[in-house]
């Protein structure tokens, strides 16, 4: 069993934070439209906000909400979790050095590759699993910056948060979280000694797949946080003021999405695993799992609401069981109501570390044994 969820984020979840201390007491705080607001007569900004492309008054609700589930000092709205994750390296002088995990996602790492090495960063892979091959790593390469992605997609890998701070404090290295799957309700970063922990708030934040937005959360509002704000703020690198307010209204439900998501992971993992034609799980909750001790230790109240699985026959079985499922709906993208199935290998393209028998799936909140009949029937009628 893993420890008990911590109860008081349901309440403030549930309540989209304290907003009865702005003006009018509203139980739903308001969606300001205005990109531009009025000086003072004497010349001065005193409400403190200048241009939307900076910021916006509807971002405050979501962005304090954040930051209390994260235990943060500070937390800041993105356009999309991409936007977020970049803006941290983007905070990084060229020549600096980072280290980030094989196994993440996948785009991101793309983009390390490509544009964040063209921009001068020197980015190392290392399997962040194996805390003697990152300390090797961090010896010999002295990064200013580690980028961990817990429980990393789409293999579902779990790193060592508090390990790797500790790694990181001795040799002067920042800690940067991805912690998108985990949610702030199953695992919360900056407590292990993490420096800024990043979502995908187009995921489990917003659960409903109609918003593209990201976020990242920080232990100390030092100079560091604020170039990451420069950037968000130059770049104009912000959601709309609508997608800030439904994003709010997507996580008063987080903690029940995320509690029925896990349980019913759970369950398919368990069932799945024991399927002839599926040769292996990956899943963080089950014993059988490399991650399992470490994931034990640092996730509260399940594991998550992401697994794959990998079939006995091939690429040609897992294509054919996407195309034959009924309620597991075939798209990119997880954390949402609804339940979705991908073959990832076919998106990540060549190179990617990703089997070819691989499935992954997120796990909606729809009757958890409606989705393994539903799953199980395509995988037995394409075989
Ligand atoms: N991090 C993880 C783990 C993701 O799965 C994704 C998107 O799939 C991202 C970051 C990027 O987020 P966005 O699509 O909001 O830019």
């Amino acid at each position: 069993m893993t420890k008990k969820i911590n109860d008081s984020f349901q309440t403030s979840l549930a309540q989209g934070g304290d907003n009865l201390t702005t003006p009018f007491k509203p139980i739903i705080p308001g969606i300001f439209t205005s990109t531009t607001y009025q000086r003072d007569e004497d010349n001065q900004y005193r409400s403190g906000r200048v241009y939307s492309r900076a910021d916006n008054p509807t971002y405050d609700a979501p962005e304090k909400l954040i930051a209390q589930l994260e235990h943060a000092a500070d937390a800041k709205l993105f356009a999309s979790g991409m936007a977020a994750a970049t803006a941290v390296f983007q905070a990084l002088k060229p020549g600096d050095t980072v280290l980030a995990p094989d196994i993440m996602y996948w785009a991101l790492r793309n983009w390390l590759k490509g544009l964040a090495t063209d921009a001068g960063l020197n980015v190392h892979f290392v399997d962040m699993t194996q805390l003697d091959k990152v300390e090797n790593k961090v010896m010999q390469l002295q990064p200013k910056l580690i980028w961990l992605e817990t429980p990393g997609n789409p293999m579902w890998t779990v790193s060592d948060i508090r390990a790797i701070a500790d790694i990181a404090t001795q040799h002067g290295a920042r800690v940067a979280v991805d912690s998108t799957v985990a949610t702030p309700i199953l695992t919360r970063p900056l407590e292990l000694g993490a420096d800024i922990v990043m979502h995908s708030a187009t995921k489990y934040l917003n659960g409903h797949s109609d918003v593209i937005a990201g976020a990242l959360a920080t232990r100390e509002k030092d100079d560091f946080w604020q170039r990451i704000l420069a950037i968000r703020a130059q770049g104009g690198a912000v959601p709309s003021p609508m997608d800030a307010a439904q994003l709010l209204r997507g996580m008063r439900t987080l903690y029940l999405r995320v509690r029925e998501s896990c349980d019913s992971a759970m369950f398919l993992a368990e069932q799945l695993e024991q399927h002839p034609m599926v040769c292996e799980v990956l899943y963080p909750g089950l014993p059988s799992f490399t991650g399992y001790a470490v994931a034990r230790k640092q996730m509260q109240g399940g594991f998550g609401g992401m697994l794959s699985i990998r079939l006995v026959g091939g690429e040609h079985q897992a294509v054919g069981t996407a195309a034959k499922t009924r309620l597991w709906h075939r798209a990119t993208s997880l954390g949402g109501v609804e339940s979705l199935i991908e073959h990832r290998a076919s998106i990540e393209g060549s190179g990617t570390p990703v089997p070819n028998d691989l499935l992954r799936l997120s796990v909606g909140i729809e009757r958890k044994e409606d989705l393994l009949a539903d799953l199980v029937h395509a995988i037995e009628a394409s075989a």
